[in-house]
């Protein structure tokens, strides 16, 4: 999993909400220290166990994009990594002698981090949205939701949707690599629901006598984990539980198998 998006939105933290939800009762030793700018991509793998199955998860973090005065390409070292993980899996693949299993380290899923403006997707984000789009599967999220009301939430959704559909920004789960009804009707639900309103954390709160991630404020503690709060939970359900293997193979025939047949001409011409 790759986050990404402008600085200080988020996402270093986001790396840590997912380590640290419930799920997987981690117990990573917890941080006291204010999260530095990130500066450059850094990756973070922990062993999740999900219902009894041992899960190797991958979160890469990035450093913000679009700070410069000068955003042109501003999205080309994320999409270089991308293309990097699919070069180094199609060198394991054309080894004659290779490995029975060719180590993985192809993104699966990018968060797309929105800032919450409550007005639209700004140039920015549709350009390299589109381009995302077109590499790797992309899950859009509204950071840092809880500036917004539950009625803002809706509507910047709304519209962030309209935009994407303008703008021809087909995020996952597409809609054209979608089975058969079942999946289309499961996804079409998904597709309502995104982008997911997620709210981050990496402290620990007393709560009515539970622990809970959150962010204290004075006025009460947000609950990252709480469906009421925040969308936090459908966006963990979604990558790591009922659509992990979907990602995972979408990456593999579309995506990855895009970039190879593009690689593979270039080098028979
Ligand atoms: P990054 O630049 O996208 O990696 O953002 P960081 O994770 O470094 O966060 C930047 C600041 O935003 C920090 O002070 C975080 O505590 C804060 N922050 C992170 N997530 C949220 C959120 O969901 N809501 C609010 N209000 N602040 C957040
Ligand atoms: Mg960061």
């Amino acid at each position: 999993m790759l986050l990404t998006g402008q600085s200080g939105l988020g996402k270093s933290t986001m790396v840590n909400t997912l380590f640290k939800s419930k799920a997987w009762q981690s117990n990573l030793p917890s941080l006291e220290v204010p999260i530095p700018q990130t500066l450059e991509l850094h990756s973070v793998t922990h062993v999740i166990e999900e219902k009894g199955l041992k899960l190797k998860l991958t979160v890469t973090d990035t450093p913000g994009f679009g700070d410069q005065i000068n955003n042109d390409k501003c999205w080309d070292p994320i999409l270089s990594y991308i293309n990097q993980q699919y070069e180094q899996y199609l060198q394991e693949e054309l080894l004659i002698t290779r490995q029975r299993h060719i180590p993985d380290t192809r993104v699966h899923c990018c968060v797309y981090f929105v800032p919450p403006t409550g007005h639209c997707l700004r140039p920015l984000d549709i350009e390299f949205l589109q381009r995302l789009c077109r590499t790797v599967n992309v899950v859009p999220v509204i950071a840092r939701a809880d500036s917004l009301t539950i009625e803002e939430r809706d509507a910047f959704r709304n519209r962030i949707q309209q935009d994407m559909n303008t703008h021809c920004i087909d995020v996952y789960p597409q809609k054209c690599l979608d089975e058969d009804i079942n999946d289309r009707i499961l996804n079409s639900k998904i597709r309502k629901q995104i982008p997911f309103a997620v709210v981050g954390a990496d402290r620990e709160h007393l709560v009515n006598g539970r622990c809970v991630l959150g962010r204290k404020t004075k006025w009460g503690v947000i609950e990252v984990e709480n469906v009421a709060h925040c969308e936090f939970l459908l966006l963990r359900d979604l990558l790591i539980r009922s659509h992990l293997q979907d990602l995972k193979d979408i990456t593999h025939n579309v995506h990855y198998e895009n970039y190879r047949v593009l690689r593979l001409n270039e080098s028979h011409q």
